[in-house]
């Protein structure tokens, strides 16, 4: 079991390692006039993922320490389906019956619910028996045969799901799986540990998910970067400019599966059990938090363009959407800034 665990880190090193730089990119040392602040940095593994952080102003180390020490609380007491002690972990042991799990915990849960109502189940974190199933990035890989999954998809469902009181409850069978917002949920996290501080800007970056917090070194707005989905890791196909915020990217480049020629990606249809295929190959939203700019990313890669919509917008959100056919979409609130780089692409302007 330790060995499994260990050899799954070593290959999610391997694999993410490339993945913090590419999924998105933020070039944050464009620094203007000979200005030049070098910031704190520092990388790791954390949460199943690449963590790294660029800490501009004082007492960046002490804050490095900080945020990762968070980071692996997060994963330890509330996040993690594999390490036992974790409040996902318990209520997932003891579906059927109700578990006290912690306040944060359970506000982040809230809100997953919330975003399942409104994108009708596009995004669903009770789909845990399903992605376990398929275990695409796992060890145990593999396409289940219709019945399996036709199975899986019984125990399926946010509304089967109780939340009361500090208490959680799913039913028998069922599972949570918070892949979809965990490195949203450290986003957010690590914004508090900002706040705090004594630092004057920041970029932290969770696999794909990055928070831009304060103030660019150089002045002007933070350099957002889009990594091309059928490019190289390091390759992008845009950029955009954000004060601070959010941004998250759910893409069908990884992980992935694939058995008798066909490749399957990990971001589930909640109704109907296979690899989400809304014509999209990828989608990158921000938001006014972490968790949603996460959630959103996955929801709207499930949804297809035209019902993303009217989801962002309720929860007062932007995005950039590529088609399998590489046309780009943006949403009105990044239009502005969006530039396409990329001549395999072709943006698409709403009028
Ligand atoms: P990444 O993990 O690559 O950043 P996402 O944020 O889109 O990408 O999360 C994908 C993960 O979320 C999957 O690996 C799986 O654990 C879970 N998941 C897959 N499909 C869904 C879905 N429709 N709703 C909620 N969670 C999902
Ligand atoms: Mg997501």
């Amino acid at each position: 079991m330790q060995n499994t665990h260990k050899k799954r880190t070593v290959l999610t090193v391997l694999l993410l390692g490339a993945a913090m730089l590419l999924l998105i990119l933020v070039i944050a040392l464009d620094l203007g006039k000979g200005q030049k602040e070098t910031p704190f940095e520092q990388s790791g593994i954390s949460m199943g993922t690449v963590v790294s952080v660029q800490l501009y102003g004082r007492d960046g180390e002490k804050t490095a320490g900080q945020l990762f020490s968070e980071f692996d609380t997060l994963e330890k007491d509330r996040l993690s389906w594999r390490l036992e002690s974790s409040d996902i972990a318990r209520i997932n042991a003891s579906a059927g019956s109700p578990v006290s799990i912690n306040e944060q915990t359970a506000a982040y849960l809230k809100k997953a619910i919330e975003v399942s109502q409104k994108s009708d189940g596009a995004f669903d974190c009770t789909l845990g028996a399903l992605t376990k199933l398929w275990d695409i990035g796992g060890e145990n890989a593999r396409v289940p045969a219709q019945a399996e999954i036709t199975d899986a998809l019984q125990t399926v469902g946010y509304q089967k799901f109780s939340l009361l009181n500090g208490q959680a409850a799913l039913s028998k069978g069922q599972a949570l799986d918070l892949g979809a917002i965990g490195k949203g949920i450290a986003c957010d996290e690590a914004q508090k540990i900002l706040e705090q501080s004594h630092l004057s800007g920041a970029v932290v970056s969770v696999g794909g998910s990055i928070l831009l917090w304060g103030d660019r070194p150089g002045g002007g707005d933070w350099k957002v970067g889009v990594r091309d989905p059928r490019g190289e890791a390091s390759d992008q196909l845009g950029s955009f400019s954000l004060a601070e915020g959010f941004v998250s990217t759910s893409g069908d480049y990884e992980p992935t599966l694939t058995e008798n020629g066909k490749t399957y990606h990990h971001i589930l249809d909640p109704k109907t059990g296979y690899p989400a295929d809304a014509g999209l190959i990828s989608v990158t939203v921000t938001a006014p938090t972490g968790l949603l700019s996460d959630a959103l990313s996955t929801a709207c890669f499930v949804l297809g363009y035209e019902k993303s919509l009217p989801l962002l917008e309720s929860f007062d959100a932007q995005a950039i959407f590529v088609t399998k056919e590489k046309a780009v979409r943006v949403t009105s609130g990044l239009a502005q800034t969006f530039q396409l780089t990329n001549g395999a692409y072709h943006l698409i302007q709403d009028t």
